[in-house]
C-alpha cells in the first residue's frame, strides 16, 4: 500500500510540470484537474529534478480555487458513496452497504476511528472572515491594488518578492496571527486531538488559526507554510514570527538584524520547496483510519492528490460547499460520505450527531475568554512558536 501512494505522489508531482491534461489521462486524478482546465490553474506541486517537492503554478483565465471565497449557501445535502471503485487503492463494491454521516459519526464515537487524517483549505478560514485577496470589493484587494502587481498570484512569486516585497507584506499584516479568530471547523479538529483521535491535520492555509484553536504543531501540516517562522531571504537566519511583527504592523519591510537582507515569513511562495514536514503524509495516509476533507477546491497538487492516498477501506467525508476532487464524479468510493453546504453547518451538524456539541462550545468560550487575556494571548503565542 506504502508503494501505491509513493507512485500516485510522486507520478502526480511529475505530470503537474507537464500538463493538466496529461494528468487527467494518466491518472484519472481528473475532476479537480478538469475544473483546472476549466478555470485558472491556480496552481499545483511539482516535483523537480532532483526528486524536491515544489509549489509550481499556472495561469489561464478566470480563476477560482485557492483562496477565493464564494457565496455560502445554508442549503444541505448529504451524499453517499456511489460503489465506483476508486482510482487510487481498492475502490468500493458495488454491492457494499452506502455509508452515511451518522455512520462515521458512530464509528467516530465508539473509537473505530483514531488515526484520523484532516485535509484542509480556504473554505475552512473564509467564515473566520479571512478576506480573498482576489476579490474585488475586499478591503485586501482594495488595498493590494496600489501596488499594480502584474496578476494577483505573483505575491506569492519569489522573483516578484525580490523586485517588490510590498505587497506582500500588506497582505502579510492583514493575515498576521492575531486578527481573525478560529471557528467551529477548527475547533472540531481540536476536539479530535484532545480525543486522541487526531494523527495529522494537512491545511492548505497559512492563517495560522490552526494554532489558534490549540492545534499542536506536531499535528499540523502547514503544506504553504507559516508566519510562525520567518527566514533572511540572503543569510538564511532564522527568526521566530514574533519577532517580525512589530515591523509587518507598521508597514516596514523587516530586515535581517546580521546582514540587512529582507526577512521573509516561512510562506511557500511558488517554486519554493514544500515544509519537510509534508512528507509525512508517506506514512500518515496508509495508516489513516478516516479521511476528513473540509473546505478545499482539490485544485492544488500534490495537496489534492493526498485524497486518494488512503487505504480503500477507509471511510472519506467531504464537508465542502460543492463536491470536489473524487466526490464530484466517478472515482467515489462505496464508503464516501459527502455532506455538502455551508461548511462550518456541516461540522456542526457532525459534532451534534456525535453528541460532542456541548463539549466544543465549553473549548471555544474557553478559548475566547483565554484570548482575551493579554498575558494568555502572550503565552497562547509563545506556545505555538508564533
Ligand atoms: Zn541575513
Amino acid at each position: 500500500m506504502t508503494c501505491i501512494v509513493l507512485t500516485s505522489a510522486l507520478s502526480l508531482g511529475q505530470l503537474c510540470r507537464v500538463s493538466v491534461n496529461q494528468s487527467i489521462r494518466s491518472t484519472g486524478m481528473g475532476l479537480s484537474c478538469v475544473k483546472e482546465l476549466q478555470h485558472r490553474t491556480l496552481s499545483c506541486f511539482a516535483q523537480n529534478q532532483s526528486g524536491v517537492l515544489k509549489h509550481t503554478h499556472k495561469h489561464t483565465e478566470g480563476s477560482t480555487g485557492g483562496w477565493s471565497q464564494t457565496t455560502l449557501s445554508n442549503e444541505r445535502r448529504t451524499v453517499v458513496g456511489g460503489g465506483t471503485r476508486g482510482l487510487f487503492g481498492r475502490g468500493g463494491g458495488g454491492d457494499q452497504p452506502k455509508q452515511t454521516l451518522e455512520d462515521v459519526a458512530r464509528r467516530i464515537r465508539e473509537r473505530d476511528h483514531c488515526r484520523i487524517v484532516v485535509m484542509a483549505g480556504a473554505g475552512i478560514s473564509t467564515p473566520s472572515g479571512i478576506p480573498d485577496f482576489r476579490s474585488p470589493g475586499s478591503g485586501l484587494y482594495d488595498n493590494l491594488q496600489q501596488y499594480d502587481l502584474p496578476y494577483a498570484e505573483a505575491i506569492f512569486e519569489i522573483n516578484y518578492f525580490h523586485h517588490n516585497p510590498k505587497p506582500f507584506f500588506a497582505l502579510a499584516k492583514e493575515l498576521y496571527p492575531g486578527n481573525y479568530q478560529p471557528n467551529a471547523t477548527h475547533y472540531f479538529v481540536r476536539l479530535l486531538q484532545d480525543k486522541g483521535q487526531l494523527l495529522r491535520m494537512y491545511t492548505q492555509n497559512i492563517d495560522g488559526l490552526e494554532r489558534m484553536a490549540g492545534i499542536s504543531p506536531s499535528k499540523l501540516v502547514e503544506a504553504h507554510g507559516t508566519f510562525s517562522m520567518a527566514t533572511c531571504t540572503v543569510c538564511r537566519r532564522e527568526y521566530p514570527g514574533e519577532d517580525l511583527r512589530a515591523d509587518i504592523m507598521s508597514g516596514t519591510v523587516p530586515k535581517c538584524s546580521a546582514c540587512k537582507g529582507i526577512i521573509k515569513p516561512n510562506i511557500v511562495f511558488f517554486g519554493e520547496e514544500l515544509p519537510h514536514n509534508f512528507l509525512l503524509y508517506l506514512t500518515d495516509f496508509p495508516l489513516a483510519d478516516l479521511l476528513l476533507v473540509m473546505g478545499t477546491s482539490l485544485e492544488v497538487q500534490p495537496f489534492a492528490g493526498l485524497v486518494g492516498a488512503v487505504r480503500g477501506s477507509v471511510s472519506r467525508l467531504l464537508i465542502n460547499r460543492d463536491p470536489v476532487g473524487p466526490f464530484s464524479g466517478g472515482a467515489l468510493r462505496h464508503n464516501d460520505v459527502a455532506e455538502l453546504g455551508d461548511v462550518v453547518g456541516g461540522v456542526r451538524k457532525l459534532t451534534d450527531v456525535l453528541g460532542w456539541t456541548q463539549e466544543m462550545e465549553a473549548l471555544m468560550a474557553a478559548d475566547r475568554k483565554k484570548q482575551q487575556s493579554p498575558v494568555c494571548h502572550l503565552l497562547g503565542h509563545l506556545r505555538n512558536g508564533t
